[in-house]
């Protein structure tokens, strides 16, 4: 497996690759990499002849006041779980690399940003749009693999490569939990230990959601204030949102109808997580 940084290294590796008949994978992350997005290499690998894992802590998607700076990095222990994987390539650029200097263009969209984390982390979308956009130009890859834990950045991805007309399947994997239930993240390394256990106050608020539409209920407020309510239980929890949304268009709903989305982001102290859950009827 090679390590690259520089993009023009990583597009005479794919060209040499595509001469030779094969097909390519991405999966772009942030690193620190766990389990969850080791599922997702473990898929690209079974469905693409080369594989490539992008490894970049992407400015532009942070806020002023978010974890930029902590956020945690760890390149050496990253490139053995891709190694051991099966991932032929990491590309892992300094910011310098993929914002040269008068770099002034981006990706934006009007629609399925406005919800959810869009609503609280106002800039957040425009710099995936524009960070994934570049990996696609930069790999061309023939699927590209998110998870579902991120269920938002999902669908905007699906939208631009639809609206775009970007020749990539774009490819949802399932979210990967503890096996006590919380959704695996870079970020639960920030939680103590009282924290880590406060946090599964998530975990449980989806159960209970769930349960209230195996049960029959329907109405989006009773469920979303039932869920709200149980979140507050938890003293050291603080919720960001709790919203039912239309998974095609990410607007807010009603009623229970088609396919839906059920997301939350709640603060487990200064840690901000994020957990959804997928419901058809
Ligand atoms: P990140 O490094 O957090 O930006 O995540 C990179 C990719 O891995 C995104 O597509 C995430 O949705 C996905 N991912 C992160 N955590 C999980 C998880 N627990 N299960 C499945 N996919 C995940």
């Amino acid at each position: 497996m090679e390590l690259l940084h520089n993009i023009e290294e990583v597009r005479n590796r794919v060209r040499s690759w595509k001469k030779d008949g094969f097909s390519v994978g991405l999966v772009p992350t942030m690193g620190y990499l766990h389990e969850g997005h080791q599922s997702l290499i473990k898929k690209a690998v079974e469905e693409n002849d080369k594989v490539v894992v992008s490894i970049f802590v992407n400015p532009m998607q942070f806020g002023e006041n978010e974890d930029l700076e902590t956020y945690p990095r760890d390149i050496n222990k990253d490139s053995k779980l891709c190694d051991e994987t099966g991932a032929d390539l990491i590309f892992n650029p300094e910011p310098e690399e993929m914002y040269k200097e008068g770099f002034c263009s981006y990706v934006d969209m009007n629609g399925l940003t406005t919800e959810l984390c869009g609503k609280s982390r106002p800039i957040h979308f425009r710099g995936v749009m524009t960070v994934v956009t570049k990996l696609f130009n930069i790999v061309t890859p023939d699927r590209a693999y998110f998870g579902m834990k991120d269920a938002q950045q999902l669908c905007v991805i699906k939208r631009i490569v639809k609206d775009l007309n970007m020749d990539i399947d774009v490819i949802g994997c399932p979210i990967i939990r503890e096996e006590d239930g919380l959704a695996k993240s870079s970020r639960n390394t920030y939680l103590n230990k009282e924290e880590r256990k406060a946090a599964l106050i998530l975990y449980k608020t989806i159960s209970l959601g769930k349960d209230l539409l195996v049960s029959g209920e329907r109405d989006v407020n009773t469920i979303i204030n039932k869920m709200k309510d149980n979140i507050n239980k938890e003293p050291l929890a603080k919720i960001d949102y709790v919203e039912a949304v239309d998974l095609e268009t990410v607007e807010k709903i009603d009623v229970i109808k088609g396919k839906v989305l059920i997301a939350m982001a709640v603060y487990i102290g200064k840690t901000r997580l994020i957990d959804n859950f997928t419901f058809e009827c």
